[in-house]
């Protein structure tokens, strides 16, 4: 058997070398390595299969920055979103001055606890930003609702995400990262749609926000060398949107060997005793950026994963609310129960494009073979 992986980036490169490398050659080839068509002809054909304007950026984290930055925010304005996320969410609005207010998460879905937000609304809030954590959407119709009712903005953080469908209630579906003001992506390598080095993007459906943002990720630039309004420098390399051309062609075929490796391990590992696969909703589909457990003895059986050869991931190991840098904020322990409590038995299997049925039948074996352990002792 081959060596599991927790992401296989290089195995899922080989079913597509010659078409990257070519790709890459062309880019050397044309010594536009910055700003050049190639950026642009990406942008287009993603912004085709969303179905909204795209523009691209440095990474995610930037993304999150323009996008506060291209609302018009104002120093201490109040930002609502979750403690059990990755980091960037939080620390780019504190970077903008603005002030992160937590809600706790839903249990099952990971996502933000749409029935909390509400009693959390001040004159200073201006921005819901839901996470569509591990590659399902949040309940962005009723977020949305919400933000409609307190003319607030909603920015979606879609990084994990990619190519997930929110289903509204009325049947029509649309894009993760399109449905809020603005839409936030990731391109790090291991997200749905990985670069091969950093890369990001911002989506809107909004024609004059899309300008607005164009012009801050370029030094706030309306003309050549004319500036109207403050900007930063962050832009998709040509090498990276080459990579990602190629990559998006094969976008949702690689979504859906992804789908295929999460139903084997929910057909396989649904009604363990001290585990619980993944919850699906009926407004979103999964893409499975991670595809993540609930298990009571979460060490252990990483432990004995280990043993066996099987990597296997916390994300997230702790809330932000109780780290370090965000102790400023005036949060304590027991202020998130529903997060606080994720963080100690979460646990990520391996998932990627390139598993095959014998590893699959190996890993799932194997967490089968923990709790039967367990069970005799
Ligand atoms: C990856 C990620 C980001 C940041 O993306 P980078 O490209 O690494 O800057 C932000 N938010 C979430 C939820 C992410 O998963």
């Amino acid at each position: 058997m081959q060596t599991i992986h927790m992401c296989d980036l290089y195995g899922q490169y080989l079913t597509m070398k010659e078409e990257i490398d070519g790709a890459i050659q062309g880019v050397i080839q044309s010594t536009h390595f910055i700003k050049s068509g190639k950026v642009l002809d990406f942008e287009q054909k993603l912004s085709e299969y969303l179905d909204a304007h795209v523009i691209s950026c440095g990474n995610g984290t930037d993304a999150l920055q323009i996008a506060f930055m291209a609302l018009g925010l104002e120093p201490g304005d109040e930002v609502i979103t979750t403690p059990f996320t990755f980091v960037a969410t939080v620390e780019t609005a504190v970077l903008m001055g603005l002030k992160p207010v937590f809600v706790d998460v839903d249990r099952d879905t990971f996502t933000i606890d749409v029935s909390q937000i509400e009693e959390l609304i001040t004159p200073k809030t201006k921005v819901i930003l839901p996470v569509d954590l591990f590659g399902q959407c949040a309940n962005l119709e009723e977020i949305r609702a919400l933000a409609e009712k307190y003319n607030l903005y909603v920015v979606e953080d879609a990084c994990q995400a990619l190519g997930t469908d929110y289903i509204f209630k009325n049947g029509t579906t649309q894009k993760a990262g399109t449905i809020g003001n603005i839409g936030c992506n990731s391109f790090f390598p291991s997200k749905n749609l990985g670069a091969f080095g950093d890369g990001g993007a911002i989506f809107t459906k909004d024609d004059e926000l899309a300008a607005v943002i164009r012009s801050i990720a370029n030094h706030g630039m309306k003309a050549k060398y004319q500036y109207e309004r403050i900007g930063v420098n962050s832009r998709l390399d040509s090498m990276q949107a080459a990579i990602l051309e190629v990559k998006l062609k094969y976008f949702d075929q690689h979504i859906a060997a992804r789908q295929k490796a999460a139903a084997y391990y929910d057909q396989h590992l649904a009604g363990i005793d001290g585990l619980e696969i993944p919850e699906r909703v009926d407004y979103s589909t999964h893409t499975f950026h991670q595809y993540t457990l609930k298990v009571e003895r979460r060490d252990e059986l990483q432990e004995f994963l280990k043993t066996k050869g099987i990597p296997s991931m916390v994300y997230y190991p702790e809330v932000l609310h109780l780290q370090e840098a965000y102790q400023f904020l005036g949060y304590k322990k027991g202020d998130f129960p529903v997060s606080e409590k994720l963080v100690k038995s979460v646990l990520s299997l391996p998932m990627h494009t390139e598993l095959d049925e014998e590893q699959l039948e190996y890993i799932v074996e194997s967490i089968k073979e923990f709790f039967n352990l367990s069970q005799r002792r």
